[in-house]
């Protein structure tokens, strides 16, 4: 893998083409795409402009817009505050759309014991500085930015020890600075990207369009097609992304710019 090129030298040529489409599915990742990577996830905010360009989107005809992430469903579409959009949670275990309808891979008593083992893993982990557990709906994330390096190391034989032998037969996904325990399957972002395009399209394939700086994003990037456009967040990283921004900021712009092309 190289790192993709930069955007902006090749939109004359891009933008037409996203201009053209029959049909638009844009979808993104938040933390760290559309929102600026912050020390606690907890307090990661979607900037206004970027709202607000994500309204204007979502409001243009034969276009639809979804936002992606590890959070759970409710968490993310508290933060994104829009109606009118999908929305992805859990790394593509649970999902709603524009109208309100939910959908989730997963039983009540996957939920009640994937809480059970955030505990457990919440009190083996305390004792590390800069380690935060996070217990969602359907998962845990153990994030560990803040963490010492040998903090972080620990908490990651530990959560890694965890799901080894965890009767619930966990899925261990590694992000940035994150590992996640999931729901067992295949759902990932990539695949639910993907279906929600198939549903969207209804029949016709919509140009897909996708921004993240994960490398969870990835699993979206390799599937996506020759026509649609791929978009890595960040410096200069290796990525199966066609095309990179620097920021979440340069994000916020090129939404802008993709409404403008599609007024
Ligand atoms: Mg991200």
């Amino acid at each position: 893998m190289k790192p993709p090129a930069r955007l902006w030298p090749a939109w004359k040529r891009v933008a037409p083409r996203l201009a053209a489409a029959p049909r638009l599915a844009v979808f993104s990742d938040f933390d760290g795409t559309l929102a600026p990577i912050i020390r606690h996830p907890d307090q990661a905010r979607l900037p206004a402009a970027t709202r607000a360009a994500l309204r204007r989107l979502c409001r243009l005809p034969r276009l639809a817009v979804g936002v992606v992430s590890g959070r759970a469903l409710g968490d993310l579409r508290r933060r994104v505050g829009l109606d009118g959009l999908y929305y992805i949670g859990t790394h593509g275990v649970e999902w709603s759309g524009p109208n309100g309808r939910h959908h989730a891979a997963v039983g009540a008593r996957f939920k009640a014991r994937i809480q059970e083992l955030g505990q457990a893993l919440e009190a083996k982990l305390k004792q590390l500085p800069g380690i935060y557990v996070e217990r969602k709906t359907a998962s845990v994330a153990v994030h560990y930015r803040n963490a010492p390096m040998h903090a972080a190391e620990r908490a990651r034989y530990l959560v890694r020890r965890e799901a080894k032998h965890s009767p619930l037969r966990v899925r261990l996904l590694e992000g940035k600075k994150v590992l996640e325990l999931l729901p067992p399957g295949e759902m990932d972002k990539g695949r639910a990207v993907l279906e929600l395009a198939r549903r969207i399209g209804a029949g016709h394939r919509p140009l897909v369009v996708y921004l993240g700086d994960d490398v969870t994003d990835e699993s979206v990037f390799r599937r996506l097609g020759a026509d649609d456009v791929g978009i890595h967040i960040g410096r200069n990283e290796p990525s199966r992304a066609s095309y990179r921004l620097s920021s979440p900021a340069e994000a916020c712009r090129f939404l802008e710019r993709l409404a403008k092309v599609r007024e």
